[in-house]
């Protein structure tokens, strides 16, 4: 992510190491991350994986998460995005560990929770169109985000198949 003017005053800002300083009233805007959750909700040997219904990815298989709001925890980011994409209530119980990722051009950092459904109904909603359980052994190829797929790959012990899931 590039700034071109202070989000405070709109002065013009000189880029420094790592953050972006304004020249007129001095805030400074730093070049990290925005945290994000994702979910990793499994079955026996499946995994729940919903298909994203907007870009980026549009069509692509993700986990369950999304964008933390201005005052919330990631476990409540994970429970309420949980609610949202899938019906279900579900309650992180373990977290399994980060992964930096690129979301647009915005650099994100996911937080990853094993999570365990509650109760709800399945139902896709809010970002996400369709819900599919996959055997962790085959997901499909179009997974989106780098970072997803490494999460799965090392927290959920996920292998991904050569195909692609329309
Ligand atoms: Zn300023």
């Amino acid at each position: 992510m590039k700034y071109n003017f202070c989000m405070k005053c709109g002065g013009r800002v000189k880029k420094s190491k790592g953050k972006f300083v304004c020249v007129e009233c001095g805030y400074v805007m730093y070049k990290n991350p925005k945290p994000t959750t994702a979910g990793v909700i499994m079955k026996g040997n499946k995994i729940m994986l919903v298909r994203r219904n907007k870009e980026p990815y549009k069509g692509w298989w993700d986990l369950p998460g999304g964008f933390l709001d201005e005052k919330e925890t990631p476990e409540r980011c994970m429970i309420r995005e949980a609610k949202e994409e899938t019906g279900l209530v579900v309650k992180p119980v373990k977290f399994l560990g980060f992964k930096n990722d690129e979301y647009d051009d915005q650099r994100v950092l996911g937080c990853f929770f094993l999570c365990k459904i509650l109760g709800g109904k399945e139902k896709a909603g809010d970002d996400a169109s369709e819900i599919r359980w996959f055997h962790k052994s085959s997901l499909p190829r179009n997974v989106a985000f780098r970072g997803v797929r490494e999460g799965l790959k090392e927290f959920a012990g996920a292998r991904f198949a050569k195909r692609a899931v329309k």
